[in-house]
């Protein structure tokens, strides 16, 4: 198929954008589609669409630069027609509520459903009209009823056409209830690693009576209890240790995502980096660094005893002299004995 003759397939000036070819071809296809079209050239003509479509793609579409800001928006690249495959009959809208260890991690949900389609044949009211007068009341739209008791008769309305007069017939393809089958889905689908809360996912599934499901995922991500995610993929926590367990560089547990973590205080040293521990910066990206900061927490004020045993390691801190043995303090120290007092 040449591309002009592509264009002029889909009801186009050759040279369309590719926003205006996508909306003619989504235009014929929801005519043309065996599922809703039941002719017999319903077929044959859906493969004309798509090999039209398939030849302007081939050939490439027409940049539009000076209109690129004012343009319709495009359509995401996940709406765009595969070749040949038909485009999802119905979306299936799913929201999956995720902890941040799975949104950082990713992991599988399955998701199921059902759902009843309306009989297209009826447009859902369970029969056809044929054309022409009803026979049974030939075209009143009602009968009259006798009894043996009431000569006369009542007026009833015409069960055959509903008093409308029209004949119809009862829709083969529902049977008259307007619904077909209930159809059901069930698909588990991958969340990839670092979804983040309000992300929009696509995944499909095929029903039970084989149409093909788009599956939109609205992800919310729950707030975790200790770690706080920014938006570079950092995660933070500040955690309270014992003052003097910090000073000594005693160990405590921190979280993380992939659970406690022994920590090994440094005295003087409050902020702790875990590299590659916080969460995706990017999807499916590498992940960023967790950012641990501890608070020190001391009694305050002290009570007698822990004065006592402060005095007892201030006093371990000096050396026979008196004098600090850190050589930091020590030097400050002897450049201040040298300085007059205020007062
Ligand atoms: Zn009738
Ligand atoms: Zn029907």
């Amino acid at each position: 198929m040449s591309t002009d003759h592509a264009y002029a397939e889909l009801g186009l000036a050759p040279g369309a954008s590719e926003a205006e070819v996508k909306a003619a071809w989504r235009r014929l296809v929801s005519m043309w589609h065996p599922d809703r079209n039941g002719s017999a050239r319903a077929v044959e003509q859906m493969q004309r669409i798509n090999q039209a479509l398939e030849a302007i793609s081939r050939a490439g579409f027409r940049r539009h630069p000076a209109r690129a800001s004012a343009a319709a928006p495009q359509p995401p690249a996940d709406e765009a027609p595969a070749d040949e495959a038909p485009a999802p009959a119905r979306t299936i809208q799913r929201k999956v509520e995720l902890s941040l260890e799975e949104a950082a991690l990713g992991c599988t949900r399955k998701l199921s459903g059902r759902y009843q389609l309306r009989c297209d044949g009826c447009d859902g009211v369970g029969w056809r009209a044929l054309g022409g007068r009803c026979r049974a009341c030939s075209g009143t739209g009602a009968v009259r009823r006798s009894s043996l008791y009431n000569w006369f008769g009542t007026v009833e309305e015409c069960t055959a056409c509903h008093g409308g007069g029209i004949a119809r017939q009862t829709c083969g393809g529902c049977g008259g209830s307007g619904k077909l089958a209930e159809q059901r889905f069930a698909v588990s689908v991958r969340i990839p690693p670092g979804a983040r809360d309000d992300d929009l996912l696509q995944a499909a599934a095929r029903s039970s009576g084989g149409e093909t499901l788009a599956i939109e995922i609205r992800v919310a991500v729950r707030r975790h209890e200790f770690l706080e995610l920014l938006d570079d993929g950092s995660l933070r926590c500040e955690v309270p240790v014992d003052g003097f367990a910090w000073a000594a560089g005693r160990e405590v547990q921190v979280p993380t995502l992939e659970g406690l973590h022994t920590l090994a205080l440094s005295p003087a040293q409050l902020v702790y980096r875990f590299e590659g521990r916080g969460f995706p910066a990017q999807r499916r990206g590498p992940r960023g660094d967790l950012w641990i900061t501890v608070a020190p927490v001391f009694p305050d004020p002290l009570d007698a005893a822990q004065q006592a045993l402060i005095d007892r390691l201030i006093a371990a801190n000096r050396g026979r002299d008196g004098k600090p043995t850190q050589p930091r303090l020590r030097d400050w120290e002897r450049r201040m004995s040298g300085r007059r007092r205020d007062g």
